[in-house]
């Protein structure tokens, strides 16, 4: 069974996930945004192997703290889509356009598509969604009936478009044709804000809801 545990306590809110698999214990961070130690202090106690930092999107916030849990964790992967890597090597100049302390970034282990393969947490594969909208080369990650859903969709709302790379258009086709597609008892993580499901963003979102 996949068990997910949120830290929401990053840069505008960002959400760290810490989601494994209790039979096999492999665990991966869905983004690394604060909490290094509260993350350090349960993968100890719940004796996770921690496999993977699965990256979202290149945003600054969402990887404030990669270089900081690579360093407690050097023997994960840190993966991420190649059409964001763009926005991660800009991520000082994000930095300081937020007025946040400069960020040092650790470098990417390997890059995910749609077509990767052979990622996964014990018996539970991992599938990667390419979902851009928000920016180029955004991703959901899909595990069992977990969606990690970044800055794509919100519970009530979807991400930015106004930010480079990001395209209304884009967004729209990513989540009507991507993710509404899902099954919907399918439990939503977003990387701001509360979770959701499929099926109450279907009828509720308050951009592509059907009952809005
Ligand atoms: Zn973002």
């Amino acid at each position: 069974m996949i068990r997910v545990k949120s830290y929401p306590n990053g840069i505008y809110g960002a959400v760290t996930y810490l989601v494994y698999d209790d039979i096999s214990l492999e665990g991966a961070l869905i983004d690394c945004t604060s909490s290094v130690n509260d993350i350090e202090k349960e993968v100890k106690a719940e004796n996770i192997k921690l496999k993977y930092i699965l990256i979202t999107h290149g945003h600054f916030d969402h990887v404030y703290c990669l270089s900081k849990m690579k360093e407690k964790f050097p023997d994960t992967l840190v993966m991420m889509n190649k059409s964001d890597m763009p926005l991660l090597n800009q991520v000082e100049v994000q930095c300081a356009m937020a007025g946040v302390e400069e960020v040092k970034l650790p470098c990417i282990d390997g890059l995910l598509s749609e077509n990767s393969k052979n990622i996964a947490l014990g018996q539970n594969k991992i599938e990667i969604i390419e979902t851009k909208g928000h920016s180029k080369g955004g991703v959901c990650y899909l595990i069992d009936k977990y969606l990690f859903s970044g800055d794509t969709l919100f519970k009530d709302s979807i991400g930015r478009c106004d930010l480079f790379g990001g395209d209304y258009k884009e967004i729209e086709d990513s989540i009507k044709n991507k993710l509404f597609k899902l099954a919907d008892d399918i439990e939503v993580y977003p990387g701001h804000g509360d979770k959701t499901t499929i099926s109450y963003e279907k009828k509720y979102n308050s951009y592509f809801g059907s009952m809005i």
